[in-house]
Protein backbone atom coordinates (compact mmCIF):
# COMPACT_ATOMS: atom_id res chain seq x y z
CA UNK A 1 0.00 0.00 0.00
CA UNK A 2 0.81 3.43 -0.45
CA UNK A 3 1.07 5.79 1.95
CA UNK A 4 -1.16 7.91 0.29
CA UNK A 5 -3.89 4.60 0.08
CA UNK A 6 -2.99 4.13 3.93
CA UNK A 7 -4.71 7.69 4.81
CA UNK A 8 -8.05 7.43 5.73
CA UNK A 9 -10.46 9.79 5.31
CA UNK A 10 -13.75 8.47 5.34
CA UNK A 11 -14.94 7.29 8.75
CA UNK A 12 -15.41 3.35 8.23
CA UNK A 13 -18.58 1.53 9.51
CA UNK A 14 -16.73 0.67 12.01
CA UNK A 15 -14.77 3.00 13.20
CA UNK A 16 -12.15 1.08 14.44
CA UNK A 17 -11.70 -0.36 11.12
CA UNK A 18 -8.54 1.34 9.95
CA UNK A 19 -7.01 0.39 12.89
CA UNK A 20 -7.48 -3.38 11.90
CA UNK A 21 -6.01 -2.58 8.72
CA UNK A 22 -2.24 -2.37 10.89
CA UNK A 23 -3.26 -4.38 13.60
CA UNK A 24 -4.59 -7.88 13.59
CA UNK A 25 -4.92 -7.56 17.23
CA UNK A 26 -7.60 -4.54 16.91
CA UNK A 27 -11.00 -5.21 16.83
CA UNK A 28 -14.30 -2.88 16.95
CA UNK A 29 -14.31 -1.31 20.45
CA UNK A 30 -17.14 0.49 22.60
CA UNK A 31 -17.88 3.78 20.79
CA UNK A 32 -15.37 6.46 21.69
CA UNK A 33 -16.75 8.86 24.58
CA UNK A 34 -16.83 11.67 22.96
CA UNK A 35 -16.70 15.43 24.11
CA UNK A 36 -18.75 17.19 27.37
CA UNK A 37 -17.43 20.19 24.75
CA UNK A 38 -16.88 19.55 21.44
CA UNK A 39 -13.23 20.88 19.96
CA UNK A 40 -14.97 23.51 18.47
CA UNK A 41 -15.56 24.96 21.95
CA UNK A 42 -12.59 24.17 23.21
CA UNK A 43 -9.85 26.76 23.49
CA UNK A 44 -7.15 27.21 21.16
CA UNK A 45 -3.34 27.16 21.43
CA UNK A 46 -1.30 30.06 20.67
CA UNK A 47 1.55 29.62 18.09
CA UNK A 48 2.79 32.93 19.46
CA UNK A 49 3.32 31.91 23.09
CA UNK A 50 4.69 28.48 22.26
CA UNK A 51 7.48 30.08 20.06
CA UNK A 52 8.37 32.79 22.42
CA UNK A 53 8.76 29.63 24.87
CA UNK A 54 11.05 28.02 22.62
CA UNK A 55 13.09 30.75 21.95
CA UNK A 56 13.58 31.68 25.47
CA UNK A 57 14.02 27.63 26.04
CA UNK A 58 16.56 26.82 23.44
CA UNK A 59 18.55 30.14 24.09
CA UNK A 60 22.16 29.89 24.36
CA UNK A 61 21.75 31.67 27.80
CA UNK A 62 19.88 28.07 28.71
CA UNK A 63 23.24 26.42 27.78
CA UNK A 64 21.70 23.65 26.37
CA UNK A 65 19.54 22.67 29.41
CA UNK A 66 22.05 20.00 30.83
CA UNK A 67 20.93 18.82 34.09
CA UNK A 68 22.73 20.00 37.36
CA UNK A 69 23.91 22.97 35.24
CA UNK A 70 22.86 26.68 35.44
CA UNK A 71 20.59 25.90 32.33
CA UNK A 72 18.43 24.03 35.12
CA UNK A 73 18.28 26.76 37.43
CA UNK A 74 17.29 28.89 34.45
CA UNK A 75 14.69 26.53 32.88
CA UNK A 76 13.43 25.42 36.28
CA UNK A 77 13.13 28.99 37.30
CA UNK A 78 11.07 30.00 34.13
CA UNK A 79 8.85 27.01 34.11
CA UNK A 80 7.89 28.43 37.60
CA UNK A 81 7.44 31.66 36.97
CA UNK A 82 5.22 31.11 33.68
CA UNK A 83 3.07 28.53 35.39
CA UNK A 84 2.25 30.75 38.91
CA UNK A 85 1.71 33.70 36.28
CA UNK A 86 -0.99 31.38 34.75
CA UNK A 87 -2.89 30.43 37.81
CA UNK A 88 -1.61 26.59 37.79
CA UNK A 89 -0.65 25.33 41.36
CA UNK A 90 2.79 24.01 42.64
CA UNK A 91 2.52 20.36 41.35
CA UNK A 92 4.25 19.02 44.92
CA UNK A 93 2.30 18.26 47.74
CA UNK A 94 4.90 20.25 49.86
CA UNK A 95 3.91 23.43 48.11
CA UNK A 96 6.79 23.81 45.45
CA UNK A 97 6.36 23.19 41.72
CA UNK A 98 9.72 20.82 42.02
CA UNK A 99 10.50 17.09 43.05
CA UNK A 100 14.23 16.72 43.86
CA UNK A 101 15.58 13.64 41.67
CA UNK A 102 19.21 12.77 42.84
CA UNK A 103 21.33 11.86 40.24
CA UNK A 104 24.86 10.72 40.21
CA UNK A 105 27.11 12.36 36.88
CA UNK A 106 29.75 9.81 35.57
CA UNK A 107 32.46 10.84 33.50
CA UNK A 108 34.14 7.97 31.36
CA UNK A 109 37.59 8.09 30.77
CA UNK A 110 38.60 4.53 28.95
CA UNK A 111 41.16 3.27 27.40
CA UNK A 112 41.24 1.59 24.31
CA UNK A 113 39.26 -1.88 23.89
CA UNK A 114 42.25 -4.56 23.04
CA UNK A 115 41.46 -7.78 21.67
CA UNK A 116 43.92 -10.62 21.74
CA UNK A 117 43.55 -13.84 19.44
CA UNK A 118 46.62 -16.06 20.69
CA UNK A 119 49.82 -13.81 20.41
CA UNK A 120 47.94 -11.36 18.01
CA UNK A 121 46.38 -7.99 19.71
CA UNK A 122 44.30 -5.32 17.63
CA UNK A 123 43.44 -1.99 19.63
CA UNK A 124 40.11 -0.58 19.16
CA UNK A 125 40.77 3.14 19.60
CA UNK A 126 37.58 4.94 21.54
CA UNK A 127 35.24 7.38 19.99
CA UNK A 128 35.96 6.30 16.43
CA UNK A 129 35.26 2.42 16.64
CA UNK A 130 33.70 1.70 20.19
CA UNK A 131 32.48 3.75 22.88
CA UNK A 132 31.73 2.60 26.02
CA UNK A 133 30.78 3.63 29.44
CA UNK A 134 29.41 2.18 33.02
CA UNK A 135 26.79 2.44 35.42
CA UNK A 136 29.16 1.31 38.10
CA UNK A 137 29.77 4.02 40.63
CA UNK A 138 32.98 3.33 41.11
CA UNK A 139 36.08 5.19 40.66
CA UNK A 140 37.49 2.43 37.85
CA UNK A 141 35.78 -0.52 36.28
CA UNK A 142 38.08 -3.13 34.38
CA UNK A 143 37.64 -5.68 31.61
CA UNK A 144 40.89 -8.21 31.89
CA UNK A 145 41.01 -10.76 29.00
CA UNK A 146 37.12 -11.16 29.21
CA UNK A 147 35.83 -14.07 26.66
CA UNK A 148 34.46 -12.63 23.53
CA UNK A 149 31.22 -14.28 22.04
CA UNK A 150 29.20 -12.91 19.53
CA UNK A 151 25.52 -13.40 21.23
CA UNK A 152 23.03 -12.68 17.90
CA UNK A 153 20.58 -10.33 19.13
CA UNK A 154 20.37 -11.35 22.59
CA UNK A 155 17.42 -11.90 23.20
CA UNK A 156 15.22 -14.57 25.38
CA UNK A 157 11.76 -14.41 25.04
CA UNK A 158 9.59 -17.46 25.90
CA UNK A 159 6.28 -16.11 24.36
CA UNK A 160 8.12 -16.44 21.00
CA UNK A 161 10.28 -19.98 22.04
CA UNK A 162 13.05 -17.54 21.28
CA UNK A 163 16.56 -18.37 23.28
CA UNK A 164 19.68 -16.70 21.56
CA UNK A 165 21.45 -18.00 24.54
CA UNK A 166 20.66 -21.61 24.35
CA UNK A 167 22.51 -22.77 27.62
CA UNK A 168 25.93 -21.01 27.16
CA UNK A 169 27.22 -19.42 30.56
CA UNK A 170 28.18 -15.95 29.58
CA UNK A 171 29.07 -14.95 33.51
CA UNK A 172 32.26 -12.54 33.29
CA UNK A 173 32.10 -12.36 29.31
CA UNK A 174 32.26 -9.60 27.40
CA UNK A 175 29.39 -10.21 24.62
CA UNK A 176 28.98 -8.67 20.94
CA UNK A 177 25.11 -8.36 20.74
CA UNK A 178 22.81 -6.79 17.53
CA UNK A 179 20.66 -3.80 17.93
CA UNK A 180 17.11 -4.21 16.97
CA UNK A 181 14.93 -7.46 17.19
CA UNK A 182 15.65 -10.74 15.24
CA UNK A 183 14.37 -9.63 12.03
CA UNK A 184 12.67 -12.81 11.40
CA UNK A 185 11.77 -13.69 7.32
CA UNK A 186 8.05 -14.45 6.93
CA UNK A 187 8.03 -18.33 5.87
CA UNK A 188 5.24 -17.99 3.53
CA UNK A 189 7.09 -14.38 2.46
CA UNK A 190 10.50 -14.20 2.76
CA UNK A 191 10.64 -11.02 1.46
CA UNK A 192 9.11 -9.78 4.24
CA UNK A 193 9.17 -10.08 8.22
CA UNK A 194 7.21 -12.02 9.79
CA UNK A 195 4.32 -11.07 11.61
CA UNK A 196 3.81 -13.17 14.41
CA UNK A 197 7.43 -12.74 15.65
CA UNK A 198 8.74 -9.71 17.76
CA UNK A 199 6.36 -7.33 16.27
CA UNK A 200 7.13 -7.88 12.25
CA UNK A 201 8.16 -4.83 11.13
CA UNK A 202 7.86 -3.04 14.40
CA UNK A 203 10.44 -3.10 16.85
CA UNK A 204 9.03 -4.08 20.76
CA UNK A 205 11.12 -3.57 23.42
CA UNK A 206 13.48 -6.77 22.93
CA UNK A 207 15.20 -4.55 19.80
CA UNK A 208 15.83 -1.50 21.90
CA UNK A 209 19.58 -0.93 23.45
CA UNK A 210 18.16 -0.40 26.46
CA UNK A 211 16.81 -4.30 26.61
CA UNK A 212 20.66 -5.74 25.32
CA UNK A 213 22.31 -4.30 28.47
CA UNK A 214 19.33 -5.37 30.69
CA UNK A 215 20.15 -8.91 29.72
CA UNK A 216 23.54 -8.68 29.41
CA UNK A 217 23.65 -7.78 33.48
CA UNK A 218 20.62 -10.69 34.45
CA UNK A 219 23.39 -12.47 32.56
CA UNK A 220 26.17 -12.20 34.34
CA UNK A 221 28.24 -10.51 31.90
CA UNK A 222 31.28 -8.62 32.62
CA UNK A 223 30.56 -6.40 29.30
CA UNK A 224 28.53 -5.48 26.51
CA UNK A 225 29.12 -4.27 23.00
CA UNK A 226 25.79 -3.43 20.76
CA UNK A 227 26.47 -3.29 17.31
CA UNK A 228 25.77 -0.06 15.68
CA UNK A 229 24.22 0.10 12.09
CA UNK A 230 22.27 3.22 11.20
CA UNK A 231 19.14 2.27 9.93
CA UNK A 232 18.50 -0.12 12.60
CA UNK A 233 19.80 1.96 15.45
CA UNK A 234 17.42 4.54 13.72
CA UNK A 235 20.32 7.32 14.17
CA UNK A 236 24.08 7.69 12.89
CA UNK A 237 27.05 6.92 15.20
CA UNK A 238 27.79 10.22 16.07
CA UNK A 239 24.60 10.03 18.45
CA UNK A 240 26.46 7.12 20.20
CA UNK A 241 29.36 8.88 20.24
CA UNK A 242 27.23 11.24 22.20
CA UNK A 243 26.77 9.19 24.81
CA UNK A 244 30.56 8.53 26.05
CA UNK A 245 30.37 11.78 27.44
CA UNK A 246 29.15 12.46 31.53
CA UNK A 247 26.53 10.36 31.66
CA UNK A 248 23.90 10.47 34.87
CA UNK A 249 22.33 7.87 36.33
CA UNK A 250 19.35 7.43 39.58
CA UNK A 251 21.51 6.58 42.85
CA UNK A 252 20.49 2.94 43.53
CA UNK A 253 21.34 1.28 47.03
CA UNK A 254 23.36 -1.10 45.02
CA UNK A 255 25.16 1.57 43.10
CA UNK A 256 24.64 -0.54 40.02
CA UNK A 257 26.75 -3.19 41.09
CA UNK A 258 24.18 -5.63 39.11
CA UNK A 259 24.72 -4.49 35.80
CA UNK A 260 27.32 -5.09 33.24
CA UNK A 261 30.47 -3.39 34.41
CA UNK A 262 31.63 -1.88 30.67
CA UNK A 263 28.73 -0.90 28.21
CA UNK A 264 29.00 0.36 24.91
CA UNK A 265 28.33 0.30 21.03
CA UNK A 266 30.92 -0.95 18.26
CA UNK A 267 30.60 0.58 14.92
CA UNK A 268 29.89 -1.58 12.13
CA UNK A 269 33.44 -1.51 10.63
CA UNK A 270 34.55 -2.29 13.72
CA UNK A 271 32.86 -5.28 14.47
CA UNK A 272 33.56 -6.49 10.85
CA UNK A 273 37.69 -6.55 11.11
CA UNK A 274 37.02 -7.92 14.84
CA UNK A 275 35.21 -10.77 13.53
CA UNK A 276 37.77 -11.04 10.69
CA UNK A 277 40.14 -11.39 13.12
CA UNK A 278 38.01 -14.39 14.78
CA UNK A 279 38.48 -16.08 11.32
CA UNK A 280 34.30 -15.42 11.32
CA UNK A 281 32.42 -13.63 8.54
CA UNK A 282 30.09 -10.62 10.35
CA UNK A 283 27.39 -10.52 7.45
CA UNK A 284 27.42 -14.40 7.98
CA UNK A 285 26.65 -14.03 11.97
CA UNK A 286 23.87 -11.95 11.46
CA UNK A 287 22.30 -14.06 8.97
CA UNK A 288 22.50 -16.96 11.32
CA UNK A 289 21.20 -14.65 13.89
CA UNK A 290 17.93 -13.94 12.61
CA UNK A 291 16.91 -17.56 12.97
CA UNK A 292 15.55 -19.36 15.99
CA UNK A 293 18.82 -22.21 15.28
CA UNK A 294 21.10 -19.68 16.04
CA UNK A 295 23.90 -20.53 18.88
CA UNK A 296 26.36 -18.27 20.55
CA UNK A 297 29.54 -18.12 19.26
CA UNK A 298 32.98 -18.38 21.42
CA UNK A 299 35.09 -15.86 19.53
CA UNK A 300 38.42 -17.31 21.02
CA UNK A 301 39.16 -14.25 21.70
CA UNK A 302 39.85 -11.69 24.82
CA UNK A 303 38.55 -8.38 25.56
CA UNK A 304 40.37 -5.98 28.16
CA UNK A 305 40.02 -2.20 29.41
CA UNK A 306 39.05 0.19 31.85
CA UNK A 307 37.41 3.07 32.63
CA UNK A 308 38.24 5.35 35.08
CA UNK A 309 35.39 7.37 36.28
CA UNK A 310 34.76 11.12 37.33
CA UNK A 311 31.54 10.93 39.63
CA UNK A 312 29.83 14.04 40.82
CA UNK A 313 26.15 13.99 42.90
CA UNK A 314 23.92 16.17 40.95
CA UNK A 315 20.23 17.49 42.73
CA UNK A 316 18.32 18.07 39.72
CA UNK A 317 14.59 18.71 39.30
CA UNK A 318 11.16 17.91 37.97
CA UNK A 319 8.96 20.39 37.54
CA UNK A 320 5.48 19.68 38.80
CA UNK A 321 2.04 21.63 38.34
CA UNK A 322 -1.50 20.85 38.82
CA UNK A 323 -5.09 21.85 38.25
CA UNK A 324 -7.10 21.05 41.27
CA UNK A 325 -9.83 18.84 39.99
CA UNK A 326 -13.20 20.69 40.16
CA UNK A 327 -14.90 17.48 41.61
CA UNK A 328 -14.67 16.57 45.32
CA UNK A 329 -14.81 13.12 44.97
CA UNK A 330 -12.82 13.06 41.38
CA UNK A 331 -10.21 15.48 42.27
CA UNK A 332 -8.16 12.36 43.96
CA UNK A 333 -7.36 11.18 40.47
CA UNK A 334 -5.34 12.22 38.06
CA UNK A 335 -4.83 12.87 34.51
CA UNK A 336 -0.76 13.22 33.87
CA UNK A 337 0.76 15.18 30.90
CA UNK A 338 4.57 14.73 30.32
CA UNK A 339 7.37 16.16 28.53
CA UNK A 340 11.43 16.48 29.10
CA UNK A 341 12.92 19.85 29.89
CA UNK A 342 16.32 18.56 29.63
CA UNK A 343 18.87 18.48 26.45
CA UNK A 344 22.44 17.65 25.98
CA UNK A 345 23.90 20.56 27.39
CA UNK A 346 27.29 21.45 26.38
CA UNK A 347 29.33 19.01 25.02
CA UNK A 348 31.65 18.30 21.93
CA UNK A 349 32.01 21.02 18.91
CA UNK A 350 29.94 20.91 15.70
CA UNK A 351 30.85 23.26 12.88
CA UNK A 352 32.25 25.94 16.00
CA UNK A 353 29.07 25.34 17.92
CA UNK A 354 29.16 23.45 21.68
CA UNK A 355 25.80 24.23 22.95
CA UNK A 356 23.13 21.77 22.19
CA UNK A 357 20.28 24.11 22.43
CA UNK A 358 17.53 21.48 21.94
CA UNK A 359 14.77 23.55 20.01
CA UNK A 360 12.69 20.96 19.16
CA UNK A 361 13.95 18.56 21.50
CA UNK A 362 12.55 19.17 23.81
CA UNK A 363 12.04 23.10 24.30
CA UNK A 364 9.27 22.44 21.32
CA UNK A 365 7.72 19.90 24.02
CA UNK A 366 8.12 21.66 27.07
CA UNK A 367 6.65 24.93 25.44
CA UNK A 368 3.19 23.04 24.29
CA UNK A 369 2.74 21.65 27.20
CA UNK A 370 2.82 24.94 28.97
CA UNK A 371 -0.09 26.32 26.98
CA UNK A 372 -1.68 23.11 27.63
CA UNK A 373 -1.86 23.75 30.69
CA UNK A 374 -2.38 27.84 30.72
CA UNK A 375 -4.92 26.93 28.28
CA UNK A 376 -7.04 24.09 30.36
CA UNK A 377 -6.95 26.52 33.24
CA UNK A 378 -9.76 28.36 31.30
CA UNK A 379 -11.70 25.61 30.38
CA UNK A 380 -15.15 25.77 31.25
CA UNK A 381 -17.03 23.43 33.19
CA UNK A 382 -13.47 23.37 35.10
CA UNK A 383 -11.61 19.55 34.50
CA UNK A 384 -13.40 17.17 37.39
CA UNK A 385 -9.82 15.54 38.00
CA UNK A 386 -7.07 17.21 38.80
CA UNK A 387 -4.50 17.41 36.11
CA UNK A 388 -1.45 16.97 36.48
CA UNK A 389 2.46 18.69 34.87
CA UNK A 390 5.16 17.07 34.93
CA UNK A 391 7.88 18.75 33.41
CA UNK A 392 10.69 16.26 33.80
CA UNK A 393 14.41 15.86 34.01
CA UNK A 394 17.25 13.37 32.45
CA UNK A 395 15.00 12.04 29.63
CA UNK A 396 18.38 12.29 27.83
CA UNK A 397 20.33 10.23 30.29
CA UNK A 398 17.86 7.02 30.16
CA UNK A 399 14.50 8.66 30.79
CA UNK A 400 15.52 9.23 34.48
CA UNK A 401 13.67 12.23 36.08
CA UNK A 402 10.58 9.91 34.85
CA UNK A 403 11.32 6.44 36.07
CA UNK A 404 12.00 8.97 39.41
CA UNK A 405 8.34 9.78 38.93
CA UNK A 406 7.09 6.57 39.00
CA UNK A 407 9.28 4.86 41.35
CA UNK A 408 8.56 8.01 44.01
CA UNK A 409 4.96 9.01 42.62
CA UNK A 410 3.70 12.37 44.24
CA UNK A 411 0.51 10.77 42.89
CA UNK A 412 -1.02 7.46 42.90
CA UNK A 413 -0.40 5.97 39.80
CA UNK A 414 -3.23 3.31 40.43
CA UNK A 415 -4.94 6.68 40.24
CA UNK A 416 -3.46 8.44 37.35
CA UNK A 417 -5.77 7.75 34.68
CA UNK A 418 -3.41 8.23 31.75
CA UNK A 419 -0.03 9.99 30.70
CA UNK A 420 0.17 12.08 27.47
CA UNK A 421 3.54 12.70 26.10
CA UNK A 422 4.71 15.20 24.04
CA UNK A 423 8.53 14.64 23.19
CA UNK A 424 9.06 17.32 19.89
CA UNK A 425 6.25 18.88 17.97
CA UNK A 426 5.34 19.41 14.92
CA UNK A 427 7.21 22.45 13.29
CA UNK A 428 6.47 22.65 9.85
CA UNK A 429 2.87 23.31 9.51
CA UNK A 430 -0.62 22.18 9.25
CA UNK A 431 -1.35 18.11 8.85
CA UNK A 432 -4.34 16.26 7.59
CA UNK A 433 -3.44 13.90 9.95
CA UNK A 434 -1.34 12.80 13.39
CA UNK A 435 0.71 10.01 13.91
CA UNK A 436 0.11 7.70 16.98
CA UNK A 437 3.28 5.64 18.18
CA UNK A 438 1.86 2.29 18.89
CA UNK A 439 -1.69 3.05 17.74
CA UNK A 440 -4.00 0.55 18.98
CA UNK A 441 -2.51 0.29 22.23
CA UNK A 442 -5.19 1.58 24.73
CA UNK A 443 -8.86 3.52 25.16
CA UNK A 444 -6.58 7.19 24.56
CA UNK A 445 -6.28 5.91 21.16
CA UNK A 446 -10.47 5.94 20.92
CA UNK A 447 -10.09 9.85 22.91
CA UNK A 448 -7.48 10.59 20.35
CA UNK A 449 -10.02 9.45 17.18
CA UNK A 450 -12.87 11.24 18.10
CA UNK A 451 -10.91 14.55 19.07
CA UNK A 452 -9.24 14.53 15.35
CA UNK A 453 -12.30 13.32 13.46
CA UNK A 454 -13.51 16.60 15.03
CA UNK A 455 -10.99 18.25 13.45
CA UNK A 456 -11.29 16.67 10.23
CA UNK A 457 -8.35 14.96 10.37
CA UNK A 458 -7.01 10.95 10.80
CA UNK A 459 -5.05 8.95 13.19
CA UNK A 460 -2.38 7.07 11.17
CA UNK A 461 0.05 4.51 13.16
CA UNK A 462 4.26 5.18 13.53
CA UNK A 463 6.07 5.16 9.98
CA UNK A 464 8.95 4.50 11.13
CA UNK A 465 7.82 1.37 13.80
CA UNK A 466 10.96 -0.17 13.47
CA UNK A 467 12.44 2.26 15.48
CA UNK A 468 10.79 1.55 18.72
CA UNK A 469 9.81 4.97 19.71
CA UNK A 470 7.38 3.54 21.86
CA UNK A 471 9.93 3.02 24.47
CA UNK A 472 12.48 6.00 23.98
CA UNK A 473 10.69 8.72 26.04
CA UNK A 474 8.75 9.25 29.26
CA UNK A 475 5.44 8.15 28.97
CA UNK A 476 7.54 4.06 28.81
CA UNK A 477 7.99 4.46 32.27
CA UNK A 478 4.60 5.16 33.15
CA UNK A 479 3.70 2.55 30.78
CA UNK A 480 5.88 -0.30 32.34
CA UNK A 481 3.92 0.34 35.79
CA UNK A 482 0.29 -0.21 33.81
CA UNK A 483 -0.22 4.00 33.59
CA UNK A 484 -2.17 3.88 30.17
CA UNK A 485 0.28 5.89 27.80
CA UNK A 486 -0.45 8.10 24.69
CA UNK A 487 2.50 8.76 22.81
CA UNK A 488 2.00 11.20 19.46
CA UNK A 489 4.00 11.89 16.77
CA UNK A 490 3.64 14.55 13.69
CA UNK A 491 1.49 13.73 10.97
CA UNK A 492 2.72 13.26 7.46
CA UNK A 493 0.27 14.88 4.95
CA UNK A 494 1.23 17.91 4.79
CA UNK A 495 -1.62 20.42 4.12
CA UNK A 496 -0.38 22.58 0.52
CA UNK A 497 3.21 20.65 0.41
CA UNK A 498 3.87 17.65 -1.53
CA UNK A 499 3.43 14.02 -0.78
CA UNK A 500 6.89 12.98 0.80
CA UNK A 501 7.45 16.73 2.64
CA UNK A 502 6.96 15.53 5.57
CA UNK A 503 9.03 12.43 5.79
CA UNK A 504 11.58 14.63 3.85
CA UNK A 505 11.58 17.21 6.45
CA UNK A 506 11.76 14.58 9.25
CA UNK A 507 14.83 12.53 7.53
CA UNK A 508 16.87 15.86 7.45
CA UNK A 509 16.37 16.33 11.21
CA UNK A 510 17.41 12.58 11.86
CA UNK A 511 20.50 12.63 10.07
CA UNK A 512 21.14 16.74 10.63
CA UNK A 513 20.04 18.12 13.49
CA UNK A 514 19.02 15.38 16.11
CA UNK A 515 21.31 15.52 19.19
CA UNK A 516 23.22 17.90 17.66
CA UNK A 517 24.14 21.87 18.30
CA UNK A 518 21.87 22.81 15.43
CA UNK A 519 18.52 21.75 16.75
CA UNK A 520 17.74 25.29 16.59
CA UNK A 521 14.62 26.94 15.93
CA UNK A 522 14.36 27.20 12.07
CA UNK A 523 13.87 30.12 9.74
CA UNK A 524 10.90 27.97 8.45
CA UNK A 525 9.69 26.85 11.08
CA UNK A 526 5.02 26.92 11.68
CA UNK A 527 3.77 25.94 14.45
CA UNK A 528 0.26 25.66 13.42
CA UNK A 529 0.20 22.16 12.94
CA UNK A 530 1.81 22.04 16.21
CA UNK A 531 -1.26 23.90 17.56
CA UNK A 532 -3.90 21.63 15.67
CA UNK A 533 -1.93 18.59 17.70
CA UNK A 534 -1.72 20.29 21.08
CA UNK A 535 -5.53 21.06 21.14
CA UNK A 536 -5.93 17.31 20.28
CA UNK A 537 -4.09 16.43 22.96
CA UNK A 538 -5.95 19.12 25.21
CA UNK A 539 -9.13 17.42 24.68
CA UNK A 540 -7.85 13.69 25.40
CA UNK A 541 -6.71 15.31 28.89
CA UNK A 542 -9.84 16.68 29.43
CA UNK A 543 -12.36 14.71 28.41
CA UNK A 544 -10.68 11.69 30.04
CA UNK A 545 -10.78 14.10 33.11
CA UNK A 546 -14.51 14.25 32.57
CA UNK A 547 -15.28 10.51 31.88
CA UNK A 548 -17.53 7.74 33.83
CA UNK A 549 -14.41 5.20 33.36
CA UNK A 550 -11.00 4.48 33.66
CA UNK A 551 -9.18 4.37 30.21
CA UNK A 552 -7.66 0.88 29.66
CA UNK A 553 -5.20 -0.91 27.29
CA UNK A 554 -6.63 -2.74 24.74
CA UNK A 555 -6.97 -6.33 24.79
CA UNK A 556 -3.34 -7.93 23.86
CA UNK A 557 -0.95 -5.45 24.95
CA UNK A 558 1.90 -6.12 26.82
CA UNK A 559 1.07 -3.66 29.70
CA UNK A 560 -2.42 -4.56 30.26
CA UNK A 561 -1.93 -6.83 33.03
CA UNK A 562 0.61 -4.84 35.02
CA UNK A 563 -2.55 -2.41 34.90
CA UNK A 564 -5.30 -5.09 35.91
CA UNK A 565 -3.38 -5.66 38.69
CA UNK A 566 -2.45 -2.87 40.45
CA UNK A 567 -6.02 -2.03 39.83
CA UNK A 568 -7.32 -4.97 41.51
CA UNK A 569 -9.52 -5.74 38.20
CA UNK A 570 -11.68 -3.76 38.87
ZN1 LIG B 1 16.53 13.67 22.72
Amino acid sequence: MTRAKRYITAMPKCRFAFIALFSTTIACSAPAPSGPIAMADLPNISTDLMMADIRRLSSDEFEGRGPGTNGESLTVQYLSEQLRAAGIEPGNPDGTFTQRVPLVGLTPEPTPLVVKRGTRTRQFEINDEVVTFSKHVVDEVKLENSELVFAGYGVQATEFQWDDLKGMDVKGKTIIVLVNDPPVADPANPAELDAKLFGGKAMTYYGRWTYKYEKAAELGAAGVLVVHETIPAGYPFSVVQGMGRERFDLVTPDKNAGRAKIEGWISLEAVTELMKMAGQDYQKLKALAATRDFKPVALGMTASMSIKQKMRTVDSQNVVAKITGSDATLRDEYVAYTAHWDHLGVGAAVDGDTIYNGALDNASGVAMLLDIARQLKKVKPAPKRTMLFLFVTAEEQGLLGSQYYTDFPLYPLEKTLAVINVDGINQWGRTRDLTVIGLGASDLDDYALEAAKEQGRALRPDPESEKGFYYRSDHFNFAKKGVPAFDPDAGIEFVGKPEGYGKQKRDEYTSKDYHAPSDNIKPDWDLGGAADDAKLFLAIGYRVAQADRFPEWKAGNEFKSIRDKALGNR
